[in-house]
C-alpha cells in the first residue's frame, strides 16, 4: 500500500468515503482515488523531487464487443482487466478504474521513459491475452499514454492532460500503442489539429483542387487517360502533400466529403477531354470498408454526366486487405457498372500475389519504387519483368508508375510494358494546363473549359 493510501486509512475512512473513492463494477480506486494520489505524490515530491509516471490505459475496440456480447460480458472483461492490472504492475504502484474501458496508473517509482516503456510492453502483454467469458473467448489489445510529473505537468489536471495527449497519441497510431508524453509530441498533435481544422475550412471554401498527369502508350507517346491528385495550397502552410491531408481526413473521419468533392471536379474536367481517355481517380483505403462507397461513386458520375465506362477507380492492397468482403462488394458492384478498378502501389507494402486471385482486378500499376531502381538493379529488372509476364497471363493490364528517364521508359518496353506514367512524360497539372497539353497533341483541339 501506497504512503498516501497508509495516511488516509490511518485518519480513518467512514463507508461513505469508500464508497466515493470506490468504482462499484471493479472495486478498484475511481478518479477521486485518483486525484488524490497524484495531490498527496505532488506535495511529498516537492521536498524530494524525484519524477513519478501516470499511465492510462484504453482497451481498444471494446464498445464493438460490449455491444455484440451485452454489457454483461463488457462488465466482466472490465474486471478481468482490473484484475490482470493489480496483478502485473510494480509495487508502489496503484491502479484506478478512470472511466469507461479507461484505466489509470500511479507509479511512484517509474522516473523516465525507458521505465515507462518497459512498464508499457509489460502491461500490453498482459492485457492481449485471450479473456474467459464462460462459453467464449475474447481477445483485445490496448493501447497507453504514459506522463511523468513534473516534466508533464506539476499538478493533476495538466499531468492526466499530458497523459491523455500521449494515450491519444497511441490511439492515431493504431491499436497496442505505447507512447510517453514529450512536447515534441505534444507539438505533433497541435499541428495535426491545426491541419485538420485548415483541411476542413479548405474544402468547405472549395480549395482543394485536383491536377491531372497523364497515362500514356510508351510505344508511341500518345496520351490514353490522366490519373487525378488532389493539390491543396494552404496560405500559412504552403503546399501540403495528398500523402500527408489524404490520411489525415481519413483519421479525422471526412475522407468521403473531400473524396466526393475531387471525383465531382475530376469528373467535370474529363468531360473536356476526348471521349476515348480514362480518368483514373485514388479510392482511399477507409472508402473501401465503406458498402455506401460504390453507390456515392456512381450518384457522382450520373450527376456529373461521366460514362463509367471512362472511370478506373486505383485501390492499395491494404484497402482490400482490410475488410476484404466489403472490399470485394464494392469492387463488383462497381465493375458491374463498368468501371475499372486498378490495384495501386503494386509490389510495396503487404504485398500478396493471392490478392489477384482473390479479387477481380483489371489493371495493375508498379510502384514508382521498383521502376526508379530498374535501371541499376538486376534484380529489380528481374522482379518488373515477372510482374509483366504475369500480368500478361492473367489479362491485367499493367502501368509502369514514376518513369523519369528515356532509359526507363526503353527497358520498360523492352520488357513488355506497354503504359507508363511519370515525370518524363508529364508532371501532374492542373484542369486548364491539362486541355492545353491535349490540344498539343490533339492538333489544336478546340478547348471547352
Ligand atoms: P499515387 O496514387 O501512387 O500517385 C502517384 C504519385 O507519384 C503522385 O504523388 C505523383 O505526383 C507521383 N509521381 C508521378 N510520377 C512521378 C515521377 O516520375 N517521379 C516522382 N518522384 N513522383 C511521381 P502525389 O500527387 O504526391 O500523391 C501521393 C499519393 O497521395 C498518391 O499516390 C495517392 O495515394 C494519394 N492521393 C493523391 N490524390 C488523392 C486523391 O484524390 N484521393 C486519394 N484517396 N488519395 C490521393
Ligand atoms: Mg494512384
Ligand atoms: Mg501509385
Amino acid at each position: 500500500m501506497g504512503a498516501a493510501e497508509t495516511r488516509r486509512s490511518d485518519n480513518g475512512q467512514n463507508e461513505g468515503e469508500v464508497t466515493a473513492y470506490t468504482d462499484p463494477l471493479t472495486g478498484l480506486g475511481n478518479r477521486y482515488r485518483l486525484r488524490d494520489k497524484i495531490s498527496l505524490l505532488s506535495e511529498e515530491r516537492a521536498a524530494d523531487p524525484a519524477p513519478f509516471t501516470v499511465a492510462l490505459v484504453n482497451l481498444d475496440g471494446f464498445k464493438p464487443i460490449n455491444d455484440l456480447f451485452g454489457s454483461q460480458a463488457g462488465d466482466e472483461i472490465l474486471c478481468q482487466v482490473a484484475h490482470r492490472l493489480q496483478a502485473c504492475i510494480p509495487g508502489g504502484a496503484i491502479v484506478t478504474r478512470d472511466s469507461g474501458d479507461e484505466f489509470a496508473i500511479v507509479l511512484p517509482l517509474i522516473f523516465e521513459a525507458a521505465g515507462a516503456e518497459r512498464v508499457g510492453h509489460l502491461i500490453k502483454d498482459v492485457l492481449s491475452a485471450p479473456y474467459d467469458l464462460g462459453d467464449r473467448n475474447v481477445r483485445l489489445s490496448a493501447s497507453l499514454g504514459f506522463a511523468i510529473h513534473p516534466f508533464a505537468g506539476a499538478d493533476f489536471e495538466s499531468l492526466m492532460k499530458s497523459a491523455e495527449t500521449a494515450l491519444y497519441h497511441s490511439k492515431r497510431r493504431g491499436r497496442g500503442q505505447i507512447t510517453v508524453y514529450s512536447s515534441e509530441i505534444a507539438q505533433e498533435m497541435r499541428r495535426s489539429t491545426q491541419l485538420e481544422q485548415a483541411l476542413r475550412n479548405a474544402i468547405i471554401n472549395d480549395d482543394v483542387d485536383v491536377h491531372f498527369q497523364p497515362i500514356v502508350d510508351l510505344r508511341d507517346g500518345r496520351t490514353l487517360g490522366f490519373e487525378a491528385l488532389a493539390r491543396w495550397i494552404d496560405p500559412d502552410m504552403g503546399f501540403v502533400s495528398p500523402a500527408i491531408f489524404v490520411p489525415l481526413a481519413e483519421e479525422r473521419g471526412f475522407i468521403d466529403t473531400l473524396s466526393e468533392t475531387l471525383l465531382h471536379k475530376a469528373a467535370e474536367a474529363a468531360l473536356t477531354w476526348p471521349r476515348e481517355l480514362f480518368l483514373s481517380f485514388n479510392l482511399s483505403s477507409v472508402q473501401m470498408t465503406d458498402p455506401a462507397t460504390a453507390s456515392r461513386t456512381l450518384t457522382i458520375l450520373g450527376n456529373v454526366g461521366l460514362d463509367p465506362s471512362r472511370l478506373d477507380l486505383e485501390i492499395t492492397e491494404t484497402a482490400v486487405m482490410h475488410s476484404a468482403a466489403t472490399a470485394s462488394k464494392i469492387i463488383e458492384e462497381l465493375r458491374r457498372a463498368g468501371i475499372r478498378i486498378s490495384l495501386d502501389d503494386f509490389g510495396t507494402g503487404q504485398s500478396s500475389l493471392g490478392r489477384l486471385r482473390d479479387f477481380t482486378f483489371d489493371k495493375v500499376k508498379i510502384d514508382r519504387a521498383f521502376i526508379s531502381a530498374i535501371s541499376n538493379d538486376r534484380a529489380t529488372e528481374h522482379i518488373v519483368r515477372a510482374i509483366i509476364n504475369m500480368c500478361q497471363g492473367l489479362n491485367l493490364e499493367v502501368v509502369a508508375e514514376g518513369i523519369e528517364t528515356e532509359a526507363e521508359m526503353n527497358l520498360l518496353l523492352s520488357l513488355g510494358c506497354i503504359m507508363g506514367q511519370g515525370y518524363y512524360f508529364g508532371k501532374p497539372c492542373d484542369a486548364m494546363a491539362t486541355l492545353r497539353y491535349l490540344s498539343r497533341q490533339y492538333n489544336n483541339m478546340p478547348l471547352k473549359p
